[in-house]
C-alpha cells in the first residue's frame, strides 16, 4: 500500500490526490482520503484506481487543510469497500483517521482479545485493530493513545493518522516499510516514497526512523520513540520490485540499486547472448546494468501496454493469466533470430515469466537465458508485500533446474543473498545486514504469533 498525509496546506485534498497518483504503483485495489474540516472529519474511498475513485467531483466536496490518503493492495483482508482506507473512527472525544502500509503479525491475536472484551469489528483488515487499540487505550492525549497502541502491535507498518488537530506518523521498530517526511510551502507532509513528494513539489526532509513516532501540530513537530532502537530491517523487496525507481529509500536510490543488481548479475552469473531485454517496467533498470557490465546491447524487446494495472494485483489466477497477455508484447523485429538474455526482478508464482519466455520464442528468439535480479523467493512475506502462500511460490517447491524447465528457459540463474547485499555496499554476513531478506532466507525479523497459532490449531 501507499500512504500520504499533509498538514495545514490550503490545497490539502488536491495535493493528497496527486500524491496518491504518484503512489498508485503501491496498490490499485482501492483508494481513499480523509480530510479534517471545520465541521468534522470527512472521507471518501472506493475500489479501483485513484482517478476512478475520485472521478465524479468527490474531491471538490472534501475541504480542509489537513488530509491523509491511501492506496490499497490487499495483504490482510479481502478487497472490499469495508477494507478500503483511511479507516475513520469517532470516539466521544476525538476524530481519528488511519492509513496503514504494511501488515501486522499479531493482528488476529489482538483481535480475538478485543472481541472477547466486547469490540465489534466492521472489516477484516488489520488496520481496524489499531483503531480499536487507540480508542480503548484510556489515555487522555491522542498521541499517548497512539503510543500505547503502537506498543501492542508487531509487524511491518508505516502509519499516517489524522486527528482533530494533528497529523501523526509512525514507522515500525525494524523500519520494514518506508516513510518519509517532506515540506511544501512551510507545511509538513508524509509519504511512503519520495516520488510522491517530488510530484507535488515538496522538499524531502528525511526518512522517518524505525520506531519513531512523529506528531505534527500547529505549533510544530515533535518526534519521540515508541520502541527501543533495533537492528534496522528495511525490506529489500521495495528496492528489487515494489518501489518506483525515482524514489530514494533510506538513502539509496531505487533505480541505482536495481542497476547495481544487474551489474552484479552480469559479473557473477554471465550469459551468452546477442541482446539483453528487461521485463518492463520494474526490470528495466537491472537490465540496463546487466547490459552495461556485459557489453551486450540493451534492447526494448518487450513492450508493455501502459493502461493495464499490475498483474499481481488481480485477485484470481485466471485474471492474472489473461492480464499477462494483454500487458506485454514481444517485438519481432528486435528478437527474431537472436539469443536473448532476459532479466526479471523476481519469480513469485512463475506464471508471468513462463508466458514471457513463450512470447519471446514465438517472436523468433533462438535462445532465452533468464537471469533474476534477486534470490529465489521461497518464503511468504508477513509484512505487507506479498499475497502468495508458500504453496504458490514456485521456488519453495522447485529447484532452480526445475524452475528453468517449468518456465521454458534455456538457462536460469538467480543471485545470492550475499550478492544482493553487495548492491548496498554491505559485505559482512547477510544476517547482520540492516535489511529484511526473509522471503529469501526464511529468517523473519519478528516473531509470527498469528502463524504460530495457525500451526497450533491444525
Ligand atoms: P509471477 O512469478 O508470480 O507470475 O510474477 C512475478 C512477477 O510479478 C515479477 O516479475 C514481479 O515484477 C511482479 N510482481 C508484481 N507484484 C508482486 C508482488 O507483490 N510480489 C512479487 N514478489 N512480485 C510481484
Ligand atoms: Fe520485504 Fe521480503 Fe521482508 Fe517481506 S519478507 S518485508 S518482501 S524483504
Ligand atoms: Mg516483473
Amino acid at each position: 500500500c501507499g500512504v500520504f498525509g499533509i498538514f495545514q496546506h490550503e490545497k490539502a485534498p488536491e495535493l493528497t490526490y496527486f500524491a496518491l497518483i504518484a503512489l498508485q504503483h503501491r496498490g490499485q485495489e482501492a483508494a481513499g482520503m480523509a480530510v479534517m474540516s471545520v465541521d468534522g472529519m470527512h472521507s471518501h474511498k472506493g475500489l479501483g484506481l485513484v482517478s476512478d475513485v475520485f472521478a465524479n467531483g468527490e474531491l471538490s466536496e472534501l475541504s480542509g487543510v489537513n488530509a491523509i490518503g491511501h492506496v490499497r493492495y490487499s495483504t490482510a483482508g479481502e478487497n472490499t469497500i469495508q477494507n478500503a482506507q483511511p479507516i475513520t473512527v469517532a470516539t466521544h472525544r476525538h476524530h481519528l483517521a488511519i492509513a496503514h502500509n504494511g501488515n501486522l503479525v499479531n493482528a488476529r491475536q489482538l483481535r480475538i482479545g478485543l472481541e472477547l472484551e466486547g469490540s465489534l469489528f466492521q472489516s477484516t483488515s488489520d488496520t481496524e485493530v489499531i483503531a480499536h487499540l487507540i480508542a480503548r487505550s484510556g489515555e487522555e492525549e491522542m498521541v499517548s493513545a497512539v503510543e500505547s497502541a503502537l506498543q501492542d502491535i508487531s509487524g511491518g507498518f508505516a502509519l499516517v493518522m489524522l486527528t482533530d488537530d494533528q497529523l501523526i506518523a509512525a514507522r515500525d521498530p525494524f523500519g520494514l516499510r518506508p516513510l518519509v517526511l517532506g515540506e511544501l510551502d512551510g507545511s509538513y507532509c508524509l509519504a511512503s516514497e519520495t516520488c510522491a513528494l517530488e510530484t507535488i513539489g515538496a522538499r524531502y526532509l528525511r526518512d522517518i526512523e524505525p520506531g519513531e513516532l512523529i506528531t505534527i501540530q500547529s505549533d510544530g513537530i515533535i518526534s519521540r520513540r515508541f520502541a527501543e532502537p533495533r537492528q534496522r530491517r528495511m525490506c529489500t523487496f521495495e528496492y528489487i520490485y515494489f518501489a518506483r525507481p525515482d524514489s530514494d529509500i533510506d538513502g539509496y536510490n531505487v533505480h541505482a540499486v536495481r542497476k547495481k543488481l544487474g551489474k552484479i548479475l552480469a559479473e557473477r552469473h554471465p550469459a551468452d547472448g546477442d541482446i539483453v531485454i528487461g521485463v518492463p517496467d520494474s526490470s528495466i533498470s537491472a537490465a540496463s546494468g546487466f547490459a552495461e557490465a556485459s557489453k551486450i546491447p540493451f534492447e526494448m524487446g518487450l513492450i508493455k501496454n501502459k493502461y493495464i494495472a499490475r498483474t499481481f494485483i488481480q485477485p484470481s489466477q485466471e485474471l492474472r493469466d489473461m492480464g499477462v497477455r494483454m500487458k506485454l508484447n514481444a517485438v519481432r523485429g528486435i528478437v527474431d533470430g537472436k539469443r536473448v538474455v532476459l532479466i526479471d526482478d523476481s519469480i513469485v508464482r512463475g506464471t508471468t515469466i513462463r508466458r514471457i519466455v513463450q512470447l519471446l520464442r514465438n517472436a523468433g528468439a533462438t535462445e532465452v537465458h533468464l537471469r533474476i535480479s534477486s534470490p529465489p523467493y521461497k518464503n511468504p512475506c508477513h509484512y505487507g508485500i506479498d499475497t502468495a502462500t508458500r504453496r504458490q511460490l514456485i521456488a519453495a517447491t522447485h529447484s532452480v533446474e526445475e524452475i528453468c524447465r517449468e518456465v521454458g528457459a534455456d538457462s536460469l540463474e538467480y543471485m545470492t543473498v550475499e550478492e544482493l547485499m553487495e548492491a548496498f555496499q554491505f559485505t559482512g554476513p547477510h544476517e547482520h545486514a540492516p535489511f529484511c531478506n526473509a522471503c529469501f532466507t526464511g529468517r523473519y525479523p519478528t516473531d509470527l504469533p498469528d502463524q504460530e497459532k495457525d500451526k497450533a490449531g491444525t
